[in-house]
């Protein structure tokens, strides 16, 4: 039954850029990946140029990068606690994101069953209404389907996260052993 209710909320969520992609031709994804590779050469020669990678001598190759750094005290412990702070965020904003929804009553699907099938469709917090003293939460889809209790839908962690925290937690290492 949960299943049935995610799926229809999955779907709506799904991200509008992932739609949009899934929509596009073979020969069309290949063009737009050719033309996002080319922006990234064309974005990354300047600093190539500028000595980030370290092959050149410039104004952001990795030593003078570390001179600046010194100059403006910025000391390992900063660079360390910035990115465990990084790894830490990466970790931990999806809990902070459903806490918000839930308490701001988003993310709720409607639990009222249509035909044997849950409703499933998008459902909103009620100001209470109770007789004095008493708040009763209620919660009113697009149908008009009136519940006391809603589904809750908390936002997982995507790759992206995953890839942040073990790069933050990898570059927080460097910099502690090097
Ligand atoms: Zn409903």
């Amino acid at each position: 039954m949960n299943q049935t209710v995610s799926f229809s909320y999955d779907r709506e969520s799904e991200s509008a850029f992932r739609r949009w992609w899934k929509g596009r031709s073979f020969i069309q994804q290949r063009t737009i990946r050719f033309c996002v590779s080319m922006l990234v050469m064309v974005l990354c020669f300047p600093l190539h140029e500028m000595g980030l990678f370290g092959t050149r001598p410039g104004p952001l190759n990795p030593a003078h990068l570390g001179q600046a750094l010194g100059a403006m005290h910025v000391q390992e412990v900063h660079v360390v606690l910035f990115f465990i702070g990084l790894f830490i965020i990466a970790l931990s904003w999806s809990w902070v994101y459903n806490l918000a929804s839930l308490i701001a009553g988003g993310r709720l699907t409607c639990t009222s069953s249509v035909e044997g099938r849950p409703c499933g469709q998008r459902t909103w917090r009620q100001a209470g209404s109770g007789k004095a003293g008493l708040k009763a939460t209620a919660y009113r889809c697009r149908s008009g389907h009136v519940t006391a209790e809603a589904h809750f839908h908390p936002v997982r962690k995507g790759r992206v996260s995953y890839t942040v925290a073990a790069i933050s937690a990898a570059c927080a290492l460097i910099v502690l052993f090097s």
